[in-house]
């Protein structure tokens, strides 16, 4: 079976064709610039592919509720140009297969569930701490969605003390995305966050926001693991910090056995950022 997959991010989309068992056998990106020119690329790619289904994880927000007019649209992002994009509508015309499109975040969450560090639990959750902050939640074997789909990474958050930084979120300012994203880590201390491996307190201020929103999700949801993505967790000096931060947060007031072994609890991915593009593959699957 030869399946699309597409990860469409707010710089850059990746385009591959894969199996059910997520094998990826080709891949290639493509810059994100406006709709028209981006899709013409995307939709050249999967021509001819022979692909029975294709799926998308995208950034958001997007309407994913089946009964809506605007299902398959971004909706109001602030990335210019992208407002109100008919996403599904557009790749359905042109590739004339079914489509599966949900959040970027839930598709790596099931990349992880599927292929990945969360195989047989289904009680998981997909942080990512990129650009942007995400996460994917399944409980009790079902991605978590209301309304709409989870906006995890604009929870509200306790400053870490002395921290005088406003925040980079263009909506609440000093959100969880606004204070721990890649590009407010870049602001707060004066350089890209790739360039900071070694000032320790980058990273305990960065960990102390991690850390409570995980608190946060462990209360609401009680997951079996925690797994985190993203650019600024290649930063791996992180994890330990994050667990202890975890640790000492919660105060033992909520144990259980899988949060007990914290390393086992918090943990990175281990699929190379693939973890996007697989679970794409499993979107298309859900589709046919
Ligand atoms: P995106 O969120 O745009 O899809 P990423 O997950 O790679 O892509 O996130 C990009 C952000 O992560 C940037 O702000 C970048 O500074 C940061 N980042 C990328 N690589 C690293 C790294 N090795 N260490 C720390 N931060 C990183
Ligand atoms: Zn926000």
């Amino acid at each position: 079976m030869i399946i699309g997959a597409l990860e469409m991010g707010g710089t850059k989309m990746v385009c591959a064709v894969g199996d059910e068992n997520g094998n990826i056998y080709d891949k290639i990106t493509v810059p994100t610039t406006n709709p028209k020119e981006t899709f013409k690329e995307v939709i050249g790619y999967f021509t001819g592919k022979g692909i029975c289904a294709l799926g998308i994880g995208s950034f958001g927000p997007i309407d994913t509720n089946k009964g809506s007019k605007t299902y398959g649209y971004i909706t109001s992002t602030p990335k210019e140009g992208w407002t109100d994009c008919n996403v599904v509508g557009t790749f359905m015309e042109a590739l004339n297969v079914p489509i599966g499109f949900d959040t970027d975040v839930n598709a790596a969450l099931l990349g992880e569930v599927y292929y990945g560090g969360a195989i047989g639990l289904q009680n998981v959750a997909y942080y990512t701490i990129g650009t942007g902050i995400g996460a994917g939640i399944m409980c009790g074997g079902r991605l978590l969605c209301g309304v709409s789909h989870t906006e995890a990474g604009h929870v509200l958050v306790r400053r870490y003390p002395g921290d005088t930084y406003a925040g980079k979120c263009p909506f609440h300012k000093d959100c969880f995305e606004g204070m721990a994203s890649g590009p407010a880590i870049h602001e707060r201390w004066g350089a890209p966050a790739d360039e900071l491996s070694d000032r320790n307190e980058v990273w305990e201020t960065e960990a102390f926001y991690i850390a409570q929103c995980l608190v946060n999700l462990i209360l609401i949801a009680s997951p079996q693991r925690i797994i985190l993505g993203g650019g600024v967790m290649h930063q791996m000096q992180l994890f330990p910090l994050i667990r202890q931060q975890v640790k000492e947060m919660m105060t033992g007031y909520v144990k259980y056995k899988e949060s007990d072994d914290i390393d086992t609890f918090i943990v990175p991915s281990q699929l190379n950022d693939e973890q996007g593009i697989k679970g794409a593959l499993r979107l298309a699957l859900d589709a046919l």
